[in-house]
């Protein structure tokens, strides 16, 4: 029985399919790298493994400039909604059941349009992380080195639905790039117990 139940559960427990989008192929292995320092701060028995999938090229869909930089530099972005489309694609076509992450050193920009006395304006802005139950997209452009991880690790706790802090309570916090100061470097009670108590609900259903 306790072999059977032990093996159910490993092939409940979640796995991260890595996809690296465009990049040197020097820090390939170091975006690899990046998710699994993420997964060290779960509880051991939320992630089975984290897997490479490949790498993605993608032309840019757009040329920002950042408004705070005086070199009026300008960069090559993705925009989220279309690179979300694309992964999903893959996932699709590889038939893939758990996470598939796109992760890339690229801004990926997001678009919004209001409505402005009459007219429609448009604004855009920096996503670091967007991560559903099925499909994620974490950006590193502009984050710091040690932050890198710590960003990974917010979107993956996104994807076992664990919600923002609106203080600098953990890794969940809201504004997490913009202090290097949490009360937990890791996740907090609170999360803790949300992450263990899935992974006990899993256990219990195996066990029914
Ligand atoms: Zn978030
Ligand atoms: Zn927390």
């Amino acid at each position: 029985m306790i072999s059977i139940f032990l093996h159910s559960l490993v092939l409940t427990m979640h796995s991260v399919n890595v996809l690296t989008i465009n990049g040197e192929f020097e820090n390939e292995v170091d975006l690899v790298r990046v998710v699994e320092d993420a997964k060290s701060h779960f509880p051991s028995e939320t992630w089975a493994e984290i897997r490479y999938l490949g790498k993605l090229r993608l032309e840019h869909d757009i040329k920002i400039a950042l408004s705070k930089d005086t070199h009026k530099r300008s960069f090559g972005a993705l925009l989220s909604e279309k690179l979300i489309k694309r992964i999903n694609k893959v996932k699709d076509s590889d038939g893939l059941m758990s996470l598939i992450l796109g992760v890339t050193p690229d801004p990926i920009v997001a678009m919004h349009y209001f409505l402005d006395g009459g007219s429609f304006k448009r604004v855009l802005y920096l996503v670091h992380d967007y991560v559903t139950e099925k499909v994620g997209i974490v950006s590193l452009f502009r984050v710091r080195e040690n932050d890198s991880t710590r960003v990974v690790a917010h979107g993956l706790g996104h994807n076992r639905g664990l919600r923002h802090h609106m203080k600098p309570i953990d890794l969940m916090y809201s504004e997490l790039l913009k202090t290097s100061m949490l009360q937990v470097e890791g996740f907090c009670k609170v999360c803790r117990n949300k992450l263990e108590s899935d992974i006990n609900e899993v256990a219990r259903k195996l066990e029914e």
